[in-house]
């Protein structure tokens, strides 16, 4: 097991800022990737998800912690079955957004920073599995911001740049 360094702003914006790539079929990487996520989230406790490139793999992938979220995931998901305390995203992409929420969020590569950010309430997100087989769910509220927080920073958005 290999628990990260989890990249700060002050250190890595070069890093954090850019654009992951998309996970390829053979991509001999993708094990160690997602093994040191799940080791990384699990080692920090205040942390609701983590993003590859926040421990410098520039790759489309991020894990969430199932505690925090369980009761914004839709009950019949493929996902909200999985029980591992870590769920795995490849390739992420959300196919529709509904609602609004407009609430502070934190982020663990802008320690003690909190920005209000209007995000969808709901968003149906399609994915790969750690198995590499394709997925679909839904989350809402605390899930779904932490969706799209975690898809941001595939793209080299940080929370930062949400800011008026
Ligand atoms: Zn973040």
């Amino acid at each position: 097991m290999a628990i990260k360094k989890i990249l700060s702003i002050s250190q890595s914006e070069h890093i954090l800022k850019a654009k992951s790539a998309v996970v390829q079929n053979n991509d001999p990487q993708l094990a160690e990737v997602v093994r040191d996520l799940k080791d990384t989230l699990l080692a920090t406790p205040n942390g609701v998800g983590l993003a590859a490139p926040q421990i410098g793999y520039l790759k489309r992938v991020f894990v969430l912690r199932k505690d925090y979220i369980a009761p914004d995931i839709e009950d019949d998901s493929v996902v909200a079955k999985n029980e591992d305390p870590i769920w795995v995203f490849i390739n992420p992409e959300i196919i529709s957004e509904k609602g609004q929420l407009d609430e502070e969020e934190g982020c663990l590569s802008v320690p003690s920073t909190y920005v209000k950010i209007k995000r969808a309430q709901i968003v149906e997100i399609k994915a790969l599995d750690e198995n590499k087989q394709p997925f679909f769910t839904c989350l809402k509220n605390l899930g779904s911001r932490a969706v799209q927080q975690e898809i941001d920073h595939l793209n080299g958005i940080l929370i930062l740049d949400h800011m008026e």
